[in-house]
């Protein structure tokens, strides 16, 4: 299929979902209808959705096209129910939100820039008004929302409370609270590197995979671990914490509480403050990985570095789980001479059957991995067959 024939036939498609989405079961003269689309057109994209499984027939009373009586039409239905799902990625800087419909098809997506050093109250607010935006500009009725999901940069204990992070102002706070009662829909919060192993496990890297390790380094460093096909929440909520992994027992305080964690050795401020000294002009993390992508010398040997404390600490885990791959997420964990550096520690450090067992890939999903790991949250929270 053509790039254009493709891109119109999608167009096509989401435009004919969306108005079912919308009205609720409708007859194919109905779509007609509403969508302006040919009756073969109709046909055909019908044909296509009930094959994939996202629609169904169902005997009711459409409207006959030509208005004369005789049999009631058969009426066509979104096979996952109508309504759409909120999810959100809330970043140290950004938000990322995204309306999607039952198939996990993205109906709307936005990036807006966002302080979290602003209280959590003011944040929720925040989001809560940009998620009545979306839905205003998608023309979707609030009650057609049958949850949201949000990725957080810190950890969220099993009562819906932040336990540490990089927030100052979050910790004790519960996001998940504020968020049910500010929007009105069943919401979840979740760590953001549990959410981008939700989102590689049902879209990217993971599919399809059972045991597998999720890792987000940026910021921070977190991990998402797969385990027979489920992440692993702990007794808490708070597993994965791989930023926390003590390297130094006498190393300097972490905000966490305890000393020499990975994180205060491998960092976004840590690696800007070693690499300044080569550089005149003030550096930024995008310039860093600018330089990276340019082959940068200095700059690519402290991301492998980096890549081989992670890895150092990433091949113990290896060796007790034995997962079949490590998934690297964030704008430091997804950097090639990064995952180089991992490669290099597993080889080293795990166990030799556990280390080849496990390759070493790029997330497919780069920066929309926590945005499509709560879509995938929000439609399991919102599935019939939920426990919740
Ligand atoms: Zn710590």
């Amino acid at each position: 299929m053509t790039g254009s024939l493709g891109e119109l036939r999608a167009a096509n498609r989401d435009q004919l979902v969306r108005v079912l989405e919308t009205n609720g079961p409708l007859s194919r003269a109905d779509l007609m209808r509403h969508t302006g689309l040919s009756r073969s057109t109709v046909s055909n994209l019908v044909a296509q959705l009930i094959d994939d499984h996202l629609l169904q027939e169902r005997e009711g009373r459409g409207t006959p096209l030509n208005g004369r009586g005789g049999r009631p039409p058969t009426l066509l239905e979104l096979s996952g129910g109508t309504g759409i799902v909120v999810g959100v990625d809330l970043g140290h800087r950004h938000v990322r939100a995204a309306l999607a419909r039952p198939d996990s098809s993205i109906a709307l997506e936005r990036s807006f820039a966002l302080d979290v050093d602003d209280s959590p109250d003011a944040t929720i607010d925040r989001v809560a008004a940009l998620i009545d935006e979306l839905l205003a500009e998608n023309g979707s009725a609030r009650e057609h929302v049958r949850a949201v999901a949000m990725g957080v940069p810190g950890p969220v204990d099993r009562d819906g409370r932040m336990t540490s992070g990089i927030l100052p102002y979050w910790r004790g706070a519960r996001p998940v609270h504020a968020l049910a009662e500010r929007t009105g829909f069943t919401a979840v919060v979740d760590n953001d590197a549990h959410m981008g192993a939700r989102g590689e496990l049902a879209y990217g890297a993971a599919r399809g995979r059972r045991d597998v390790i999720y890792v987000k380094a940026s910021t921070g460093i977190g991990a998402g671990v797969i385990v027979d096909g489920r992440l692993v929440g702990g007794s808490t909520g708070e597993a994965g914490e791989l930023g926390h992994v003590q390297v130094d027992e006498k190393g300097i305080m972490c905000r966490c509480g305890s000393r020499g964690c990975l994180e205060t050795e491998v960092s976004i401020p840590k690696m800007l403050e070693l690499l300044q000294a080569a550089h005149d002009q003030p550096l930024t993390l995008e310039r860093v990985l600018v330089l990276a992508e340019e082959g940068d010398a200095g700059v690519n040997r402290a991301l492998s570095d980096a890549g081989r404390r992670i890895g150092r600490v990433l091949a113990d885990l290896c060796t007790m789980l034995n997962p079949e791959r490590i998934v690297m997420g964030g704008d430091i964990g997804s950097a090639s001479a990064t995952i180089a550096g991992i490669r290099e520690s597993l080889d080293r450090h795990a166990q030799p059957n556990s280390a080849a067992a496990a390759d070493v890939v790029r997330g497919e999903l780069g920066v929309r991995a926590e945005l499509m790991g709560a879509i995938a949250v929000a439609l399991a929270a919102s599935s019939p067959t939920a426990r919740r």
